[in-house]
């Protein structure tokens, strides 16, 4: 996956960009598995996506769940 400085990354979860900042540490940047690993995803680039690291643990292992957004 290629994220550069400068250009705006959004989560793949919820859609919206995902920000650096100190005062908000579960707003930062990681990378979702978009089928878990436990659900033997593969580390491959196509099962990649950045995400929020909150986004990250609400979703979990579960695929299926639709996030509704505010
Ligand atoms: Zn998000």
């Amino acid at each position: 996956m290629m994220i550069k400085n400068g250009i705006e990354v959004r989560c793949g979860i919820c859609g919206k960009p995902i920000l650096h900042k100190k005062s908000d540490p579960s707003g930062r940047l990681s990378v979702d598995h978009i089928v878990p690993e436990s659900w033997c995803g593969s580390d491959d680039a196509k099962n990649l996506q950045p995400s929020h690291v909150r986004c990250n643990a609400v979703k979990g292992n579960n695929t299926d769940r639709v996030i509704e957004r505010a």
